[in-house]
Parts: structure tokens; C-alpha cells; sequence
């Protein structure tokens, strides 16, 4: 390891114990060490996403005791062997997606299906190893989900890294590493060029919000968004919609086609809904493409018509997290040159220790773009 700044040997991190309750506890335990392609982060904020209220619930299984966290920004202050890439000091955020690098996905540039990364990672709280970073104050080990930003300090492999240009304000940055970059990818590998396109965004919450920004910043002609909350259509209206359809007020595929003058090039779904998903490809016009970008509870199923769907050739795409090395730095980029703006999106902030309330407001729905944990 390199020269690094005197760094405490304790740290606050919110823990999560219990198997069946979602409450983070707050504690002290060791700084971790960075090994080789790893870096020391001091986190300075990191997102509350949905994923974590799932894994905090038991509906998406991991393994505890663990710290979650996968949004996060922050300074790298101490860098692991034969890291050569970043410096003491540099403004970072990291993607939740932390590509070994290695495995046959990542070699064809599929960052988002490395099975390293799912399997180490997803499966069993560790990074490429098989080992966690942390334990707690007993010696115990605890699971990270992707980096565990949900503490002062988090160690990072440097893949999943994209420095933060000095026009952003890091803390809000912190939305590049999930919301971001998932947009960003959704956009750039799941729908293709949408310059001068029409596009409708069904559900724009974190993620929606993001892609609403994305497709506003490369160039999008029209913007549909469609939700059920007028608080999230302004914010939309605000991040580049030019149209907002109340899904409560009206028929979404009938109001879409009128606006957009037969339906449109894009559709992105963000909510994981059979229905909404159904609707995602109806609203599309001849040639359209439609984004499945929501992930649904359990085995979901969607069904579209047949004929229309192949007599006007249209087509629908999965799409989940973002190649981190090619995404997050692209949307990091189109942030600093104001195609983006993270603050914006950053509508709400807590402290560490006020985790289980952020948690709260985030599962009783009052929270309409995206909120951060600023921890620094
Ligand atoms: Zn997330
Ligand atoms: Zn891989």
C-alpha cells in the first residue's frame, strides 16, 4: 500500500442484524484495508435505493450480518497494491455493479452480467476473493452488499470506480453510482441512439427521473413521463420532460399515441409491473423499441399482442445496472458538462444515524426523486 494520510482504526457503519427486520443499527467497528485493485474510500454520501429497502425486507435474499450501500461517493485516502490508476485525494464515485475484470462477460464488455461479481458478491457479501473487508467490533465478519457505503469508509475495486469532475458537488454525485449509470445504459445500450427521438418513460422515481435526464441530455425530441404522482411529474418537468401523463387521470396508451402522433421510438419501464410493462410496449409506434428496466416481484409474467408487436416490428429489451466501466464514466461526464444535473435529482438528505427514517420514507413513498445519506 501507498503513503496514506493517518486514518482512524474505528468507524461508524450501519449494520443489519435481525433476519426478518428491516432496522439498521449503528456501529463502531474497524476501518477496512484495501488489497490489491482495491482503493479506501472516505465515503462522503451514498443513495437510498430501492434495492436495499428489498434486501432489508428479505425480498431479495443476503446473507447477514451485513452493510449495504451501493451508491456511494467519496475520496479515495489510502490505495491497495498495484493500484496505479488512482491518487490519494481523488473525487470518486462508485458503481454498484463492480466488474471483476476477468470473467467472460466482462471480456466481451458486459460488465453487467459478470458472474464474478453476482456470484462473490450477490450471493455471499464478499468481493472477488470470496472475503469480506469487514467484521465488527467482535471479530465477526460482516457481508457487504457492493461496496457496503453505508459507513464512513468503504473499500472499492478500482473497476468500479469514475472520478468525479470538480463541477459536481461530490455528495450528490453519489446518485451516478446507481440511479446514473443504470439510466445511462438503459439509454445508451438498451434503446440505441435516441437523438431526435420521441420517448415515454413509464414510472419516474429514482431511476425514471434519471433516464428523463439522460434522454434530455443526448438530445431526445419529445419526453414523455408518466406516473402517479404529480409531485414526480413536476420533478420531471423540471429534469427535461416536455409532456407528463397522470396515470391516474387518464388511458396512459391512448393519452401517449395523441401526444406523440401514433406512439413513440422509445418506452422505458422503471416499475417492474406486468401492467405498466404491457403498456411500455403498446405506447410504442412502428419500429419502437421498449426498455424493461423495473425488475418485478417473484416470476412475473407480461403479455403483449402478438401481431401488432411483430406486424410493426417492434422490439423489447431487458436492461439491468450498466457496464460500470464504460456507463459511469459516460454519465459522470455528461453531469459535468450539465446534461445531468445529480443535484437536482437529490431531493432529499439524511444524516448516517438517521438511516431507518430515510428507510421509512422511502417505503411509505415520500421521497420523489432520490435521497442520499450525506456520511462525511
Ligand atoms: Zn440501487
Ligand atoms: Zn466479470
Amino acid at each position: 500500500m501507498s503513503d496514506a494520510p493517518a486514518l482512524p482504526k474505528t468507524m461508524r457503519a450501519a449494520v443489519l442484524r435481525t433476519p426478518d427486520v428491516s432496522e439498521f443499527t449503528i456501529e463502531r467497528i474497524p476501518v477496512p484495508q484495501p488489497r490489491a485493485g482495491e482503493v479506501l474510500l472516505k465515503v462522503e454520501a451514498c443513495g437510498v435505493c430501492h434495492s436495499d429497502l428489498h434486501v432489508a425486507r428479505g425480498e431479495i435474499a443476503f446473507p447477514r450480518p451485513a452493510v449495504l450501500g451501493h451508491e456511494l461517493s467519496g475520496t479515495v485516502v489510502c490505495l491497495g497494491e498495484g493500484v496505479k490508476d488512482y491518487d490519494i485525494g481523488d473525487r470518486v464515485v462508485g458503481g454498484f455493479i463492480m466488474p471483476c475484470t476477468e470473467c467472460a462477460n466482462c471480456l466481451a464488455g458486459r460488465d453487467d452480467l459478470c458472474s464474478v461479481f453476482f456470484e462473490n458478491n450477490r450471493v455471499h457479501g464478499a468481493l472477488f476473493d470470496g472475503e469480506s473487508r469487514l467484521v465488527d467490533a467482535e471479530g465477526e465478519r460482516l457481508n457487504m452488499y457492493s461496496a457496503g457505503g453505508f459507513a464512513e469508509y468503504a473499500v472499492i475495486p478500482v473497476s468500479a470506480l469514475a472520478r468525479v469532475a470538480d463541477e459536481l458537488e461530490l455528495a450528490s454525485a453519489a446518485v451516478l453510482g446507481c440511479a446514473g449509470m443504470t439510466a445511462y445504459s438503459a439509454v445508451s445500450r438498451g434503446a440505441g441512439d435516441v437523438e431526435g427521438s420521441t420517448v415515454c418513460i413509464i414510472a419516474v422515481g429514482g431511476v425514471g427521473l434519471s433516464i428523463t435526464q439522460v434522454v434530455a441530455g443526448l438530445g431526445a425530441r419529445q419526453i414523455i413521463a408518466v406516473d402517479v404522482s404529480e409531485e414526480k411529474l413536476e420533478l420531471a418537468r423540471k429534469l427535461g420532460a416536455t409532456s407528463t401523463v397522470n396515470a391516474r387521470e387518464c388511458d396512459v396508451i391512448k393519452t401517449v399515441k395523441e401526444i406523440s402522433g401514433g406512439g413513440v421510438n422509445f418506452s422505458f419501464e422503471a416499475l417492474g409491473l406486468p401492467s405498466t410493462l404491457g403498456q411500455a410496449v403498446r405506447v410504442l409506434g412502428e419500429g419502437g423499441r421498449a426498455v424493461a428496466v423495473g425488475l418485478a416481484a417473484g416470476d412475473a409474467e407480461v403479455t403483449i399482442p402478438i401481431t401488432n408487436f411483430v406486424r410493426r416490428g417492434q422490439e423489447l429489451i431487458g436492461s439491468f445496472g450498466a457496464r460500470t466501466r464504460v456507463d459511469l464514466p459516460a454519465v459522470q461526464r455528461l453531469a459535468a458538462e450539465g446534461g445531468f444535473s445529480v443535484e437536482n435529482l437529490v431531493t432529499d438528505s439524511y444524516a448516517l444515524d438517521e438511516i431507518n427514517q430515510a428507510y421509512t420514507d422511502l417505503a411509505q413513498g415520500n421521497i420523489s426523486g432520490r435521497a442520499i445519506l450525506r456520511i462525511a
